[in-house]
């Protein structure tokens, strides 16, 4: 397969913070980048060469942008397949569409890995009210419902503990179709981003160790303190999963550690992710860099980190009390601040992050930390 060099130009579909690292990856290497999203000014946008302003599903739109670029890659996994297939007719869409069909949806996805033999928690799927009580039965309460399709960061679930509870989350969620979980008493929540070449060739950047607030991450820490043999096997079952699904790219494989040392797998992001962000500071080639390389065809490079590190998130409640104050952070001479250039701070949403560098992850998490509270007026 002829590599697509530097001097191209590199489709990217959705155009949040994501995107806008890849673009630093990108731009650094002298590649151009055209970004397309229902958004003006976006994140991807404020790097890109181009920012096309379309819906995902303005089926001309992604054809005429597909046309311009040499290769089309995605930062946001709720594009419609109709597009990738769209964008697949004119230039290789990496990873392929067919990935994007199977991890956009709770349903195909959980089927892809229990179907594979993957560990993953109990799950029943649920296509109407009549179905709830056997659901229930089969996996167990308490449980977490999650509608089948269009969820990230907690969107779209619910806890439940009867079959009262069931009922009301159900219709609340819009009784559309969904999955009911086993919950999943775990001791805690690690993740492994990894990526394929081409060629077939793999590169992981071992086991995270993930906190969350809210459902939606707060920190994670790499490495991950856990033994060697669980780091082993996240990784093997990442590289697994890659090739089970044939992704070129990067994917982000989620997990949590339940009791007895067992790995379940929870979801899978088929691109970079946020609990890979370390990485941009902290690590020979960044998850984005290592997008790039992918998806262009070219060697993938060396994932060694050259310092434990620890990431924070920046949700929009930061601003409540108006700008948050970035020189006093800035005092931590091993913080990094990363913002990604969105003008409207609400709660929850991701604004930047914070990465700190430190002998061990457990004081890069500290410092993380302080620096984080550092920014509170
Ligand atoms: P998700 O959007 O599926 O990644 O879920 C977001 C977060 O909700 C996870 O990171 C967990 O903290 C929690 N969660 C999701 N599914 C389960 C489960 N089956 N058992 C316990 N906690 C869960």
């Amino acid at each position: 397969m002829t590599p697509i060099l530097p001097g191209s130009t590199i489709g990217v579909l959705g155009s949040g913070q994501l995107g806008r690292m890849l673009a630093i990856a990108a731009r650094r290497m002298g590649y151009r980048v055209h970004t397309l999203s229902p958004d003006r000014d976006s994140p991807t946008g404020q790097i890109a060469d181009r920012e096309v302003v379309a819906a995902y599903d303005d089926l001309d739109a992604v054809r005429e942008f597909a046309a311009g670029v040499d290769v089309v890659t995605f930062e946001f996994e709720n594009v419609s397949s109709q597009a990738a297939e769209a964008a697949e007719s004119l230039v290789p869409v990496r990873p392929s569409g067919s990935v994007l069909r199977t991890t956009q949806n709770r349903l195909r996805e959980k089927r892809f890995l229990s179907e594979g033999g993957f560990p993953c928690p109990r799950f029943a799927e649920v296509r109407s009210e009549e179905e709830l009580a056997r659901a229930a039965a089969e996996v167990g309460l308490p449980g977490v419902l999650k509608t089948a399709g269009f969820g990230y960061d907690g969107k779209g679930q619910r806890i439940v503990r009867s079959l009262g509870e069931l009922k009301a989350a159900w219709a609340e969620l819009g009784a559309c179709p969904a999955i009911l979980e086993q919950f999943v008493e775990f001791e805690c929540e690690l993740s492994v981003v990894a990526a394929r070449g081409t060629d077939g060739s793999f590169a992981h950047y071992g086991a995270v160790w993930n906190t969350h607030r809210n459902h939606i991450l707060d920190v994670t820490v790499s490495p991950a303190p856990l033994p060697e043999p669980v780091r082993r096997e996240a990784a093997e079952l990442a590289r697994a999963i890659l090739e089970a699904l044939d992704v070129v790219g990067v994917l982000c494989v989620e997990m949590f550690l339940a009791p007895r040392g067992r790995l379940l797998v929870n979801e899978l992001a088929p691109r970079p992710h946020n609990s890979g962000h370390f990485t941009f500071d902290a690590c020979v080639t960044s998850q984005f860099e290592q997008q790039l390389r992918a998806v262009c065809g070219l060697p993938l490079g060396s994932t060694e980190q050259t310092r434990p590190a620890a990431m924070a998130n920046l949700l929009g409640d930061l601003w409540s009390r108006g700008e948050p104050d970035w020189e006093s952070a800035l005092r931590f001479p091993e913080v990094k601040l990363h913002l990604y250039g969105k003008a409207e701070a609400r709660p929850g949403r991701k604004m930047g992050h914070l990465t700190a560098l430190a002998e061990t992850g457990a004081k890069a998490r500290e410092t993380v930390l302080s620096a984080r509270d550092a920014l509170i007026r």
